[in-house]
């Protein structure tokens, strides 16, 4: 007999990459079996197992395209193979996400469950939309409310005599088709048409819309901007508030989707200052960095380390993948022992002193001219550079130009990894994505790669494109590419701050 498996009806919160929970995550890592709708952003999805089995069963505009039972019996039947299965839900799987249900299926089958809460889109949506949902001057009760009931039913089970007047703050879900019905029983039952209503659609996402009016004008407002699902609806003076505490709409890169090409390894650091700045980043690697196919250069050199005057560092992988060897082959920095210490960038210095390694030396700039003028007179001095396969043959030319004795091993090299093209081509073409950031030369050509001819042109049309440096630019426009951001200085986090600034200077 197989053992039973178990099943996790999860909330995935509102749609903010953030706003999911870290147990979410956990499930998410290790489930066999993925179940999800609509609303549920596909990122997510990012985290899931490479074998998990990942099945969509989402709901758009009242279509479903497998129904509930159908969704119960699917659960169901994959838990009763033994498997761990995930139902992400968007929101709160218990609020308005028919998660009851399904778990009372569960229990009726015998099946074991756990339901992971969400962020619900009426806290979330309202608080994005900078609405607080309690206030002592405004509200002290609060309702979450459907909006789904069907208006010519003679049975209502929203007591609408009460909720209008005996509840401050009524949050509407799945209400946007019934707007009319919901504001006229409102008034009916004698709540204030100057009451002020918001509508917030797609909260928390870069797509977040929100429109104020009151319960007087605000038919006419939805019937006009053309208000669509899936959309909130907030009723009740609180709503006054988002003028003052209007903060995530307000964000520099508010509503703007950016391509992070970096490797996944690398892309964190990005893809947080982007998102910290109202983005939000798609993570698209061109790149990924493995060990090279032989360790032999690197392992000859190292047996004779004491004999280099100077060892480079190029880039931060480069020190990361000389650790990685070193414990691997049972040796420790202290192997080290003997060359100074250059490393280019900020970055890949302080790579190196977490690792309790001093640096003497870091020039200020990547170019091999200004390598060579940092470290001073090389003639006859013995260097070892460790670094990528495929990196650039400019600065061991140019130190053996000026007579050194250079050694070059390859530590890592970068491989392409497999990556969801089709989703990211298709997003751009909706004109869903703005920009693609290029933070080395190999992630433009790579890039540049993924595409059909025609397909790179389109693509190129459509986006902007922000690059970290001279030689990454150079490389782009090379490949039919339009620079429109370039920082003074080649870092992650002046890379960001050009982008702010590309963007509140053309604010369209
Ligand atoms: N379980 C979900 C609700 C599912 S019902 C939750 O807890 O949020 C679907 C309705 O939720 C939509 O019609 C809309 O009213 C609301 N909704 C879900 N996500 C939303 C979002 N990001 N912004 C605004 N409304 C949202």
């Amino acid at each position: 007999m197989i053992m039973k498996g178990k099943v996790y009806l999860v909330g995935a919160g509102p749609g903010n990459v953030g706003l999911i929970t870290v147990r979410a995550v956990e499930l998410i890592k290790s489930c066999d079996v993925i179940v999800y709708d609509y609303l549920a952003n596909k990122r997510f999805l990012d985290y899931a197992r490479p074998d998990a089995e990942i099945i969509y069963v989402g709901k758009k505009g009242g279509a479903h395209t497998v129904p509930q039972g159908g969704i119960n019996a699917l659960l169901i039947q994959k838990a009763n193979e033994g498997k761990s299965v995930l139902r992400l839900k968007g929101g709160d799987p218990y609020i308005f996400g028919r998660g009851g249900e399904e778990a009372e299926e569960l229990v009726d089958a015998g099946l074991d469950f756990e339901v992971v809460p969400g962020v619900t889109a009426a806290i979330g949506a309202s608080a994005y939309a900078g609405i607080p949902l309690t206030h002592r001057k405004y509200t002290s009760t609060v309702a979450f409310v459907t909006g789904h009931e069907d208006p010519d039913k003679d049975e209502t089970a929203i007591d609408w005599g009460k909720i209008s007047t005996g509840i401050d703050s009524l949050v509407f879900f799945m209400g946007v088709k019934n707007l009319p019905y919901i504001v006229d029983n409102l008034l009916k039952h004698g709540r204030n048409p100057d009451t002020p209503v918001a509508i917030v659609r797609w909260g928390t996402t870069p797509d977040q819309q929100t429109w104020v009016g009151t319960l007087g004008t605000i038919k006419e407002i939805a019937q006009r901007e053309g208000v669509a699902p899936p959309s909130l609806i907030i009723v009740g003076d609180e709503v006054k508030l988002r003028e003052k505490l209007n903060w995530f709409e307000k964000k520099p890169l508010f509503g703007r989707r950016i391509i992070v090409t970096r490797a996944r390894a690398q892309a964190s650091d990005f893809v947080i200052k982007l998102e910290a700045a109202g983005a939000e980043a798609v993570e698209f690697p061109t790149i990924e960095t493995v060990d090279p196919e032989s360790w032999e250069d690197f392992d000859t050199a190292l047996e004779r380390v004491g004999e280099y005057d100077w060892m480079i560092f190029t880039s931060v992988n480069g020190v990361k993948y000389l650790l990685k060897r070193l414990k691997e082959t049972g040796r420790d920095i202290r192997d080290l022992a003997g060359p100074k210490i250059c490393a280019i960038g900020k970055i890949t210095a302080k790579t190196v002193e977490d690792a309790a390694m001093r640096v003497d030396l870091v020039p200020d700039e990547y170019r091999a001219e200004a390598v060579i003028e940092a470290i001073g007179d090389v003639k006859g001095k013995k260097i070892f550079i460790p670094r990528a396969k495929e990196a650039r043959e400019v600065l061991p030319e140019e130190l053996r130009k000026k007579g050194a004795r250079v050694d070059v091993a390859a530590v890592y090299r970068t491989v392409k990894p497999d990556t969801k093209k089709d989703e990211v081509l298709e997003m751009i073409r909706q004109g869903k994505i703005e920009m693609v950031t290029f933070t080395s030369s190999s992630t433009v050509t790579n890039f540049a790669e993924m595409f059909g001819d025609g397909e790179l042109k389109e693509v190129q049309g459509k986006l902007k494109v922000a690059s970290i440096g001279p030689i990454t630019s150079a490389t782009a426009e090379k490949l039919g590419f339009n620079i429109d951001v370039t920082p003074d200085e080649y870092t992650i986090e002046a890379l960001t701050r050009s982008i702010i600034d590309c963007y509140s200077k053309n604010k369209e």
